[in-house]
């Protein structure tokens, strides 16, 4: 036999690799966003909180930039919305991402799991269904926690354009 290790305090074998099963892919990598039931479709949100930073579009460019401040329902420290069932009657204009749509919103953040999917990429190391830990997108510094504002004490939202959340 092969692999087999034993725990050497009470001679009980714990694992034999002849028995290991060969592990299916995540949903992930074998589905279409447009296959995926609701809640793989919600699990794929890394929660980052970037999308939810508020944002100007040029008038004659069209090119949108972020800002550092939050929309004002989103909880910075969990990097979730706070009403997020009831959102569009607090913030109309929060977007409902979908299958369909999410190849036209070209504003999403680069490492939006979603966005990474549509095109073909993977998820990253940090992303919670890939390490287990949804802790380790705030770890890697991938989030919005630390760093963005509230919006009742931002001001005019001009003064407040970054770079960071793309
Ligand atoms: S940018 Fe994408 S992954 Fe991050 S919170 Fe928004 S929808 Fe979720
Ligand atoms: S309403 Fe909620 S989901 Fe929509 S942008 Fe604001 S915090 Fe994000």
């Amino acid at each position: 036999m092969i692999g087999e290790r034993n725990s050497g305090n009470d001679g009980a074998v714990t694992a034999s690799y002849d028995d290991a099963q060969p592990v299916d892919p995540p949903f992930w990598k074998t589905k279409t966003l447009a296959e995926m039931t609701a809640d793989e479709w919600e699990s794929l949100c890394d929660g980052c909180g970037k999308c939810c930073l508020e944002k100007l579009q040029d008038r004659w460019t069209r090119r949108v930039s972020y800002t550092e401040v939050a929309c004002r329902l989103l909880d910075i420290e969990a990097c979730r919305c706070s009403r997020y069932p009831q959102r569009r009657r607090h913030v109309p204009e929060c977007e409902q991402l979908t299958a369909e749509n999410v190849r036209r919103f070209t504003w999403l953040p680069s490492t939006c799991a979603y966005r990474l999917l549509a095109r073909g990429d993977d998820l990253p190391w940090w992303h919670p269904l890939v390490s287990g830990d949804p802790e380790t997108v705030h770890l890697a510094g991938a989030s919005v926690r630390g760093r963005a504002i509230p919006h009742r004490r931002a001001g005019p939202l001009e003064h407040h354009i970054v770079t960071w959340p793309t």
